[in-house]
Order: C-alpha cells, then sequence, then structure tokens
C-alpha cells in the first residue's frame, strides 16, 4: 500500500492509506499511526487543497502587514475564522 499525501485530521501525520469507499461514494483513509485514535476518516481532495491554500493566504497577508478585516474581506471569509488562523501561528508570525 503507497502512502499518499493526505494528514490526518486527529494527529496531522502523513501516514494515511486510503482505505476503500464509504456509501457516498467517497474515498475513505485509514490512518497508520499506531498512537492515533483516529482509524478511518473521509477527506475531499478539493477542500483540502482549498483549506491549505487560504491558510497560507491569511499569513501571507498578516506578515505583509493586512488587517484583520482586510485579510476577511479580501480572501471573503469570516474576521473569525482568520483570528483562529493567526492564533494557531500565533509563533511564527511573532518571531
Ligand atoms: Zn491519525
Amino acid at each position: 500500500m503507497a502512502t499518499i499525501e493526505v494528514k490526518c485530521p486527529k494527529c496531522k501525520k502523513v501516514e494515511v492509506v486510503k482505505y476503500g469507499i464509504n456509501r457516498q461514494g467517497k474515498q475513505r483513509y485509514l490512518c497508520k499511526n499506531q498512537e492515533c485514535e483516529k482509524e478511518t476518516f473521509i477527506l475531499e481532495y478539493s477542500d483540502l487543497g482549498r483549506e491549505e491554500d487560504r491558510k497560507e493566504q491569511i499569513i501571507e497577508m498578516a506578515i505583509n502587514g493586512s488587517g484583520i478585516r482586510d485579510t476577511a474581506r479580501v480572501l471573503k471569509i469570516s474576521t473569525t475564522t482568520v483570528l483562529n488562523e493567526l492564533k494557531k501561528n500565533y509563533r511564527k508570525l511573532a518571531r
């Protein structure tokens, strides 16, 4: 079984393999990290890609001095989403 570039939503590790299709026809994944409680999960490539892009944009805009409201308006997301993302990356930004 080949490892693919999908992160487990629980442990964030990429030790994930495809694990069949669920009833809705969506790809199911299995986390191979033995310390992780999460076993199988569903993830959609398109959503994952979009979210990762957005996170990067939020960080980039913050580094370039954009305010939370500006970032939210430009990326068409809520100020709460921007704030949450910035909080998660606080250490990275505070350097
Ligand atoms: Zn996991």
